[in-house]
């Protein structure tokens, strides 16, 4: 089998046999000629919601760098997971979701569907007896975030895995902030893997995409079909912009990585901060779980701050290498206060974040560059 970085440029991506283009053209059209009255062409395209060779290029990366046979594109992170639990889940039915779920996945699933008559629980994934303990008769999607947005929380894959099998639910884990160069949930006993292709896959902040990957034909063929029926496709352009993106994911995360572990080490030793959490450290709780499972410890690293919510808010405002802004995964260092910003969604909720935390999305800049300017902020607090 081919290596990561192989599969991430070749990957659905040969040559093209008509001009020999070597990168993937975008492919605009929205329909395909017919030879004669239902006479598909080779290759079958017809109608680019139903399917479109650009798309079908990324897709098929996407599922070999997460070793599923099945990739499906979407328009966002948030459509993949609408077209999924709408497949998975019928009225009467319950979810488990983290309990520092991704803002945007605990909307869905609190505003939109409980309004379709689907039950949830929140609960700390990081402790297996108490996702068992909140397993009903009923539940029917476990769903994981590993490390977790955006406390960093990490959960064992594979002992979710043998929970989902025992109670006839499946697991999905959003891989998204692992990327898939640093974890690889499927080969762990997860059924389906979800992506904000938005972040790390597309990696420099400038399209905003999903993608669905899974093992499973039958479960593939369903997501298919209501992906066809409510419309919720990529541009070929976006999926172009994210398979362009998604040639350097090793090399960005490996640069990532090494970034964000120069700045938790630097967080850890200052006295503005009071807690970092990075998977890296070896006394985050989850540590041993994270180097069972991930190749490293990705590229985001939150902290509380001394000083509270107005210090968090002061060292917020203070970079100026990291970009006050939401979203994370590009090569460019973000920071943001996620109790005011990302997560202000579940204020009051029992997913609510602590107002001191402040989180980093650690880029792939210089990282003297990167220390410098988080010196300078935490002078601030
Ligand atoms: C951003 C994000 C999503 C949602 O993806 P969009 O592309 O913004 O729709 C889902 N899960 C996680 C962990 C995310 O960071």
């Amino acid at each position: 089998m081919p290596g990561f970085s192989t599969n991430a440029i070749h990957a659905g991506q040969e040559p093209d046999p008509t001009t020999g283009a070597v990168i993937t053209p975008i492919h605009p059209s929205s329909t395909f000629a017919q030879d004669g009255v239902g006479g598909l062409r080779a290759g079958g395209y017809e109608y680019s919601r139903s399917a479109n060779p650009t798309r079908t290029a990324l897709q098929e990366c996407l599922a070999a760098l997460e070793g599923g046979r099945h990739g499906i594109a979407f328009g966002s992170g948030m459509g993949a997971s609408d077209v999924l639990l709408r497949v998975l889940l019928a009225p009467g039915d319950h979810i488990v979701i983290p309990h520092d779920a991704y803002g945007g996945t605990f909307r869905l699933v609190d505003k939109i569907l409980t309004g379709w008559g689907i039950e949830y629980t929140p609960v700390d994934l990081a402790d297996v007896a108490a996702l068992r303990a909140a397993v009903r008769p009923t539940t029917r999607v476990i769903w994981c975030e590993t490390p977790t947005n955006p406390l960093l929380g990490i959960a064992d894959i594979a002992a979710l895995a043998d929970v989902a099998r025992g109670a006839g639910a499946r697991l999905v884990v959003d891989n998204t902030f692992a990327s898939p160069y640093l974890q690889t949930p499927l080969a762990l006993g997860a059924d389906v893997v979800l992506h904000s292709t938005t972040k790390y896959v597309g990696g420099h902040s400038d399209v905003v995409g999903g993608a669905l990957v899974t093992g499973d034909d039958e479960l593939a063929e369903r997501l298919r079909f209501t992906q066809n029926s409510v419309g919720s496709v990529p541009g070929p352009f976006d999926a172009w912009l994210t398979l362009r993106g998604a040639k350097t994911l090793a090399v960005r995360m490996e640069r990532h990585c090494d970034n964000a572990e120069r700045v938790a080490d630097l967080l850890a030793g200052h006295p503005a901060v009071s807690r970092v959490l990075y998977p890296g450290l070896p006394e985050h709780p989850g540590h041993e779980v994270a180097a069972k499972q991930m190749r490293r410890f990705g590229g985001m690293v939150s902290f509380t701050v001394a000083g509270g919510r107005e210090a968090a808010l002061r060292v917020c405002a203070a970079t100026r290498l990291f970009t006050l802004a939401e979203s994370l995964g590009g090569v460019e260092s973000l920071i943001e206060h996620p109790g005011a910003m990302t997560h202000a969604s579940v204020a009051g909720s029992a997913l609510e974040v602590p107002d001191d935390l402040v989180r980093l999305s650690v880029g792939i800049e210089d990282i003297e560059d990167l220390l410098d300017d988080l010196r300078t902020a935490l002078g601030a607090a």
